[in-house]
């Protein structure tokens, strides 16, 4: 794995941490540090209760180790980002709007992702690293500077986050604290694809946020050709991952199930999927597979989609169809990755002049 190149950006840190990396004296003033960022400072000049001499001092050193290269925006207030990092390579980001007008970050986790799973544009990108806790942190803050802070934040950008576990354990302290940006942990989702360890490992150690499994399919026949982590860990052993999730701490697990038409839509899918679930206190999202160029599945019919939430209410599984927020910037689930060049690989995701390490 290639490091980040931010381990040394205040915005991975916490208070305690800043005032130590950046020799500030006393110990409170990386209390102060802390709070500036997540107020949306963009520089250590701003810091106007800071002596002058260390903002003097600190002013040569950037905040942010990313930086925005562009950003679109779609009809329903979604705005997609693709983020520039310190070492050239480059992410996505969305901030998603609701009817009611909620806004959540969709943030990622990794450049690229390794589980190639067959739906995803992500996906077809491969795996160039992972992304430090600034990394993470700083998308967040830069879609807070386009409209405020949104409420929420699902993990379920570009990445596999449990496979980045512990900078993201950092990141989502860092998101959490009083002091600073003082998200709840109840509007925090990390959302999986089905790394059985890493929910074992968050079950004993948390953050008990909010958990979504991305499920698609109830067979293993089916979720082997649609999901290659469940040849790694298969629907049994995931199913114990998860009883074992639930009986520490509780909670509710959401189910995503990206329905593709004639693929995984049909009712007997539903049915299996209905069997699979049970005992678990579980409630399926239901999300139309958005289309991505390239990758040979089409989007479900309405009645497709109908009929497969029919079936799982029928046998007493809760079915929340997921609104498509985000489709005019491509910024849906499975959809990120297309501002980061035409060929679709690693490659895709640096500079073209960019040095890599
Ligand atoms: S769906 Fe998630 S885990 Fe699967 S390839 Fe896409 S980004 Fe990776």
């Amino acid at each position: 794995m290639t490091e980040g190149s931010s381990l040394l950006s205040a915005t991975g840190m916490l208070p305690e941490d800043i005032a130590e990396a950046l020799s500030l004296k006393p110990a409170f003033r990386g209390k102060q540090v802390f709070k500036w960022i997540a107020r949306g400072a963009a520089s250590f000049a701003e810091m106007s209760d800071l002596p002058a001499s260390d903002r003097e001092r600190l002013s040569r050193r950037p905040l942010f180790s990313t930086a925005v290269d562009s950003s679109l925006k779609g009809d329903d207030g979604s705005v997609k980002l693709k983020i520039r990092l310190g070492d050239g390579a480059a992410i996505e980001s969305v901030l998603l709007v609701d009817a009611e007008g909620r806004m959540t970050a969709c943030l990622s986790t990794q450049v690229g992702c390794p589980m190639a799973c067959a739906f995803c544009k992500t996906g077809t990108l491969g795996f160039l690293r992972d992304l430090d806790p600034a990394e993470i942190v700083e998308q967040y803050l830069h879609l807070a500077a386009i409209r405020g802070k949104p409420s929420n934040i699902v993990f379920m950008g570009m990445g596999e986050p449990l496979l980045n576990l512990e900078s993201l354990r950092k990141a989502i302290s860092i998101l959490m604290h009083p002091d600073g940006l003082a998200v709840s942990r109840r509007k925090i989702t990390i959302s999986t694809c089905g790394i059985v360890p890493g929910i074992r490992d968050l079950a004993d150690s948390g953050p008990h946020v909010r958990l979504a499994v991305s499920l698609t399919a109830a067979t293993d026949e089916l979720r082997d050709a649609l999901m290659p982590v469940n040849r790694r860990w298969n629907l049994a052993t995931l199913k114990d991952a998860l009883l074992y999730y639930q009986g520490k701490t509780g909670d509710r697990i959401t189910l995503e199930a990206a329905i593709m038409g004639g693929e995984n839509s049909s009712v007997a899918s539903a049915s299996a999927m209905a069997d699979w679930i049970r005992p678990m206190n579980a409630q399926v999202n239901v999300i139309p597979w958005n289309p991505i160029p390239g990758l040979p599945y089409r989007e479900p019919e309405r009645g497709e989609v109908g009929a497969f939430e029919a079936e799982l209410e029928r046998r007493g599984v809760n079915a929340v169809r997921r609104a498509r927020r985000g489709r005019g910037v491509s910024g849906a689930c499975g959809q990120l990755g297309d501002t980061l060049g035409a060929s679709g690989t690693v490659d895709a995701l640096y500079e073209e002049d960019a040095e890599e390490d």
